[in-house]
């Protein structure tokens, strides 16, 4: 049967914290839902831009991580100056990109959710070719930045002005905004703080690393997960 999804039964150790509230009762259904998962550390098993910075990149980039990490400047901010310590070498980009693997459990997890009747949607506020690349075959859209490679540069498609932060490189809480519209559910799968707003935003948000630290801290309700076969687990498979 398609899972229920289960709304913030909170974490052991955000209920430790004393930061989330108890579940309220229920659930929807995911025929109702639309999930959105980063892909930097979440579909990945580690943050590919970081992976790309360390083989890569010139000094500095750190520096630019701890300012954007700090709320300092956006990530469009962030990602343009990264982007400038970096080869704009594609075929190596490439390579080096493709050395993070994969959650083991990435297919399954979008194939159970698509089965139920859920939207999936990959958001990845990154350098934008490599998800778009080793997404493709989930056959669901991705919304991410991308690259020019005649011209080596940065753009940004999913950017929102709109928005009252406009600082963002790929907005994620624009498409929660409008899946809402649509009356559908929203689920966050994320790792990290480009993610924050987006966990903001959705009824229900499924957290590790950094974004699960930032959640607790700021008693924003989450389900902790490590793997995505966690994830799959808790939506009911
Ligand atoms: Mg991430």
């Amino acid at each position: 049967m398609p899972g229920r999804l289960p709304v913030f039964p909170g974490s052991p150790e955000a209920d430790a914290a004393g930061a989330i509230e108890p579940a309220p009762s229920g659930g929807f259904e995911l025929a109702a839902a639309s999930v959105f998962l980063d892909f930097d550390g979440t579909i990945t098993t580690g943050d590919v831009g970081v992976h790309l910075l360390e083989r890569l990149g010139a000094d500095g980039w750190r520096a630019i991580d701890a300012e954007y990490d700090a709320g300092e400047i956006g990530s469009r901010v962030c990602l343009l100056e990264e982007w400038d310590l970096l080869p704009h070498d594609q075929e190596r980009l490439r390579a080096v990109a493709a050395e993070v693997p994969l959650d083991p459990d990435l297919d399954g997890l979008v194939g159970d959710l698509l089965a139920a009747g859920a939207e999936v949607t990959v958001v990845s506020d990154g350098f934008g070719f490599y998800a778009t690349e080793r997404c493709a075959h989930l056959g669901v859209p991705v919304m991410t930045n991308a690259v020019d490679w005649e011209l080596g540069r940065l753009e940004f498609p999913h950017e929102d002005r709109c928005c009252a932060c406009s600082s963002c490189g790929t907005c994620k809480q624009a498409p929660i905004k409008d899946a809402r519209r649509r009356g559908r559910a929203t689920v966050m799968v994320g790792d990290g703080t480009s993610d924050r707003r987006a966990a903001l935003l959705a009824d229900v948000v499924f957290a590790k690393g950094a974004l699960a630290r930032w959640c607790a801290a700021n008693a924003v309700p989450f389900h902790p997960f490590e793997t995505l076969g966690e994830v799959r687990a808790a939506l009911g498979r």
